[in-house]
């Protein structure tokens, strides 16, 4: 709670994390706000990939994903892959506050209010090494803008599986099948899981499984930034 009405009192004269302008208003100036790349006009109401005339995509057809919807706020790009990068491997924490100010106000509205919101944990190895979640973080910053209650305690990541960056749509679903334990039923209830970048939404169908078979009605997912790839 104090930690959310600080992120909501941010200094108005923050340098801009992106170009270090000054005398920002929650470290974003509003040429660099103006500038991040948006998603594409025709997204797959399912994934958020990129679908002519907005319609279901293929994929979603054939393999409807564990998630009911997945709602991103910016196409990941640069400047702001290099902002995130730095927020997670280069311990730059302060970060946290602007890119929780962008998932916050350009994330679409929950039309369907959730009854938790649910950061995508970390194994613990990694968050020794890392100090902090970052989805933890951005979770927070939509909880309270949305009202909805935040449980980072409900899920956990009981296997620390390797990176996948290098790894196909196939392999990543592989790598991360039964990496989430979820600690309690769930019945009835709408889950909305926060990520900052969803890539071939392995991570968040994964643990939206895991939600599912405790019994969630609904699970929605939200992250900051969208992978979309030239092919899609
Ligand atoms: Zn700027
Ligand atoms: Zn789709």
């Amino acid at each position: 709670m104090i930690r959310q009405i600080i992120d909501n009192c941010l200094p108005f004269n923050q340098p801009c994390v992106f170009c270090a302008a000054g005398n920002t208003a929650h470290g974003i100036c509003r040429a660099c706000l103006a500038d991040l790349s948006r998603l594409p006009l025709e997204i797959c109401p399912r994934c958020a990939h990129a679908s002519p005339f907005g319609q279901l995509c293929g994929r979603c057809q054939r393999h409807p994903p564990a998630f009911d919807q997945l709602h991103a706020a910016l196409r990941y790009s640069y400047p702001l892959d290099a902002v995130i990068q730095a927020f997670k491997y280069g311990k730059r924490l302060e970060l946290a506050a602007s890119l929780s100010f962008l998932l916050a106000e350009l994330a679409p509205a929950a039309t369907l209010q959730p009854d938790l919101v649910v950061p995508v944990p970390l194994a613990r190895t990694r968050l020794l090494e890392r100090g902090f979640n970052q989805s933890h973080e951005l979770a927070r910053a939509f909880a309270g803008r949305i009202n909805a209650p935040l449980d980072h305690t409900l899920c956990e990541r009981i296997r620390n599986t390797p990176p996948q960056a290098r790894l196909n749509r196939r392999q990543r679903q592989e790598n991360v099948r039964h990496s989430f334990s979820v600690n309690h039923r769930l019945d009835g209830l709408c889950v909305a899981i926060v990520d900052d970048v969803a890539t071939s939404g392995a991570t968040l169908e994964a643990l939206s499984l895991a939600l599912k078979k405790q019994g969630a009605k609904r699970v929605e997912a939200w992250v900051l930034a969208r992978v979309f790839y030239s092919k899609t």
